[in-house]
């Protein structure tokens, strides 16, 4: 049975490297009818906060990427990592170093004044535990086969190797008793049985010493898979300048999940020409094979089209409810002036088939939809507030009888009374419509007028042209 895992380290936030790792790792489980585990590397105490824990679970759920069981975290676990290293010190397969940081750190200067890595020079590593200094603190070191290669077989990667002579002998537990990242992922994800490691590349150097590692315990290795990073779309180190690299800035930007993971398994996973998968499609196609061995290049506009995308695919509703909590955040942190009365709710769901169509993201659609709320008088743009000159008044001042005795107040009886209108006047629609939607929203774009004027409603649209009027 496979078995996957994500194992992040609370670090504050979702990097989407780490994200396409965990979509990777879930549907891998879920394709093959596997389970999918969750283990939060925890052992640095200070950085792992309970925040920066639930951004991690938050995220996660907001890709509905649900993992199995309780989640593991490592900072428990730590007794059993120290038994294992005892089980190492007695098989003969670790040692118990004694040098000071002081000679530590000459071992570093050598390497530097000779231009090669720094590496341990095996000290400790058959000399007599006797000739220490009673009570000396002291680290365990894990015996590293010196001669011969490590031979990965990775599932992206292809076979990848390093001489042994090029490896030191890493540190299993430092010497306030605190075991070390490399043994404990390989202690937790051999207990876990995890038969797959999808990780970035990053990871490759550990995967060499953990491979060590599992060698001198006699246990199995999981197959490894590491996956290309993400770079910018320079194809320099993904960074800040760039744009959104985190999970939450994609959520704040309004990127829906959907369209996120959709996108994430796009970059660096292909199937044919397959561009907008669901869900249970991922889950259908996906497969390790798939996935590329070059670095993906993050590409925004392509991330910004799916989006729109999976907007227009998306239930009104929860749009609605999606909007409704960045106008509500707006109301809280002061901005916008707008009123969130009973009535705008409805407003909303009313208009988001023609809000939806026109924005590329949940803040824009948000700022599209906020004049529903906006209290009146409302703000006009200088554009507006042409459209609102002479012959515009006269316009809102000629329409507010028939809209006042219109019935039903509906798109389609809106838009034939405009025209009728509009004929009897002599005016083209647009003379007739622009000064409508100048009033109403205070700019000149909105879903079509028929739309937004029954989104308001008839008491709303005659309160706007009155103010509008004032
Ligand atoms: N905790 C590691 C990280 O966040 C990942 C370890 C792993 O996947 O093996 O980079």
């Amino acid at each position: 049975k496979i078995r996957t895992r994500f194992a992040p380290s609370p670090t504050g936030l979702l990097h989407i490297g780490n994200a396409r790792a965990a979509l990777f790792n879930y549907l891998f489980s879920r394709h093959h009818g596997g389970e999918f585990f969750l283990r939060i590397e925890d052992t640095d105490r200070e950085r792992s906060t309970q925040q920066a824990v639930d951004v991690i679970f938050d995220g996660l759920s907001w890709m509905g990427l649900d993992w199995d069981n309780e989640p593991v975290f490592q900072s428990t676990r730590q007794g059993r990592h120290a038994e294992v290293v005892q089980e190492l010190l007695e098989k003969g397969q670790a040692y118990r170093c004694y040098c000071t940081p002081q000679e530590l750190e000459a071992m570093r200067e050598k390497a530097r004044a000779e231009k090669r890595p720094p590496r341990y020079d095996g000290t400790w590593r058959d000399r007599d535990p006797a000739e220490a200094p009673q009570g000396a603190p002291y680290t365990v070191r894990l015996k590293a086969p010196r001669e011969g290669e490590t031979v990965i077989n990775d599932l992206v990667q292809g076979e990848v190797r390093v001489a042994n002579a090029e490896m030191d002998d890493l540190v299993l537990l430092r010497s306030d008793g605190t075991p070390t990242y490399l043994l404990a992922v390989v202690v937790d994800d051999h207990d876990m049985e995890i038969t797959h490691v999808m990780r970035g590349d990053d990871h490759l150097t550990n995967t060499f010493r953990q491979a060590m590692i599992y060698r001198a315990m006699g246990w199995e290795l999981p197959r490894f898979a590491h996956l290309p990073l993400i770079h910018g779309p320079d194809g320099a180190k993904l960074s800040k300048r760039h744009g959104a690299q985190s999970v939450v800035e994609f959520r704040d930007e309004g990127i829906l999940p959907e369209a996120l993971c959709n996108y994430l398994l796009r970059l660096g996973w292909g199937h044919g020409d397959a561009e907008v998968l669901s869900r249970e499609e991922q889950i259908d196609l996906f497969d390790i094979d798939g996935v590329g061995q070059s670095p993906s290049r993050m590409d925004y506009t392509k991330l910004a089209h799916l989006n729109g995308i999976w907007m227009r695919r998306a239930d009104d509703s929860r749009l609605t409810t999606d909007v409704m909590n960045r106008l509500e955040t707006q109301v809280r942190e002061g901005r916008g002036d707008l009123e969130m009365t009973p009535a705008v709710h409805g407003r909303i769901q009313r208009l988001m088939p023609g809000l939806k169509e026109r924005a590329k993201n949940m803040a824009e659609l948000a700022e599209n939809a906020s004049f529903t709320a906006k209290s009146l008088p409302l703000e006009f743009t200088p554009k507006a507030r042409k459209l609102l000159g002479p012959e515009g008044r006269t316009v809102l001042t000629g329409l507010k009888p028939v809209l006042e005795a219109l019935d039903p107040f509906t798109p389609d009886a809106i838009d034939g009374a405009l025209r009728h209108h509009a004929e009897q006047h002599e005016l083209k629609l647009g003379a007739v419509a622009q000064p409508l939607r100048a009033a109403m929203t205070g700019t000149t774009t909105s879903p079509g007028i028929d739309l937004t004027l029954a989104a308001l409603g008839r008491d709303e649209v005659l309160r706007r042209i009155d103010s509008a009027l004032e």
